[in-house]
């Protein structure tokens, strides 16, 4: 590739998703010059951030928005927002006084890991999870019996990372938190679908702004107008150490303003043409089948899901991964589900002729049996969630 990233580092190739260590997501031309103009000029951050709510309602249908440093934030801010509405001696209380409604419910099957804990960002805030259910079953009655006089916001989160069986659906969980008096908050970071979420009960849902969105940094919280303007007085409170810049704010309004516009139809079939050869360099090797997979929450989009027999082929695909990730132009695949046996290729964030490359490099080691004899198997670096990577980070004056 040509066109290397700045300071020297490694070029990769990212076949995994957006991916926070790998820098989540590229953004388009349109996006980095508009983060870069704004640097150049003093604003009044809430009449950006009455710009950015324009914007963010007319593309989610929500009544307001605002924008945060990330998801993670968004979530923290959402439901502290819920605790101290518009009082700004509370949202200053916080996270040490949370005051008399400071529970979260939340199905058990939801309190995921998205590189950090989900229940985290909730106690940031100074609130206690309410777990409803058990990990693989949440019924109406127990989720019900969750929503206490002390809590103050039920949290829903929609995730490749969360059970996906057993839990009680977007409309249904709505329903029985607003027969409790309890708005509703959606974790969609990573969703596509900017409106069904509100439409079907969410009181503020929050998106990732670097995700899909190909955004700089960022988060978005939409939805009811006193909720978010209430999660918005936050930024006097916990909300500092979770600033947004200007220039993140305009890169991202961009983002979502290129969303409108942006050819699905064209970049799914570009996603598709990926896939087929990627399939094609596979086909006929022993040990290896491929297939595409829909994504897990019905973004639009499909993964190729390569399974491997590791009787057959003499490595597993922790080994292969890793293999993949140690090439001079690393090619980081979607490892989430080594210990099945299979890894995902992810087309959403390649680059112009990276598809090809990330095919001969697969056929090249997948066909070299003797270099496969010798890979190591590493299911632990997977599992612990890439917190290696930060143990060993530093040492050696790195
Ligand atoms: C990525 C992700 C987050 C965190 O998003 P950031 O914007 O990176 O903080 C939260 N929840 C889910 C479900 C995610 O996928």
């Amino acid at each position: 590739m040509t066109d290397a990233p700045p300071l020297g580092l490694t070029p990769l190739i990212n076949v995994s998703g957006t991916m926070t260590g790998l820098g989540a997501s590229i953004s388009s031309r349109a996006v980095r010059e508009a983060t870069a103009a704004m640097m150049g000029h003093f604003v009044n951050m809430h009449e950006l951030q009455s710009h950015a709510s324009q914007v963010i309602g007319r593309l989610t249908g929500a009544e307001a928005g605002f924008m945060t440093a990330s998801a993670s934030a968004g979530i923290s801010l959402a439901v502290a927002g819920c605790m101290t509405g518009m009082d700004p001696g509370r949202a200053e209380g916080l996270p040490c006084n949370p005051g008399p409604r400071s529970k979260v419910a939340v199905q058990l099957g939801h309190l995921c890991h998205y590189g950090a804990p989900l229940s985290q960002s909730v106690e940031l805030a100074g609130a206690e999870i309410v777990p409803a259910g058990q990990s693989t079953l949440c019924t109406d009655h127990s989720l019900r019996r969750a929503m206490g006089p002390e809590v103050s916001s039920a949290l829903y989160v929609v995730s490749h990372h969360v059970v996906h069986y057993g839990q009680v659906p977007l409309n249904r969980f709505a329903e029985i938190a607003r027969e409790a008096d309890v708005p509703v908050i959606v974790d969609a970071a990573s969703e596509y679908d900017l409106r069904g979420f509100l439409a079907d009960g969410a009181d503020l849902v929050i998106y990732s702004g670097h995700k899909f969105l190909g955004g700089p940094t960022s988060g978005i919280v939409a939805g009811r107008r006193d909720l978010v303007r209430a999660a918005y007085l936050q930024n006097i409170g916990i909300g500092r150490g979770m600033k947004i810049g200007k220039e993140s704010i305009a890169g991202a309004i961009v983002a979502l303003e290129a969303w409108e516009t942006r050819d699905h139809a064209g970049i799914r079939e570009r996603e598709r043409a990926a896939l087929d050869l990627w399939s094609a360099a596979l086909e006929g090797i022993d040990g290896v089948t491929a297939r595409p997979v829909a994504d897990p929450t019905g973004n639009p989009l499909d993964r190729l899901e390569v399974t491997i027999d590791a009787r057959v082929l003499g490595a597993d695909a922790s080994g292969i991964a890793c293999a993949l990730a140690c090439r001079e132009t690393p090619i980081i695949v979607r490892n989430h589900e080594v210990e099945l046996g299979c890894f995902q290729l992810d087309p959403c964030n390649l680059k112009p002729g990276q598809a090809e490359v990330v095919a001969s490099a697969l056929r090249e080691l997948l066909t070299n049996h003797e270099a496969l004899g010798q890979l190591p198997k590493d299911l632990a670096s997977a599992r612990n969630g890439g917190t290696d990577g930060y143990l060993s980070w530093g040492d050696a004056g790195e």
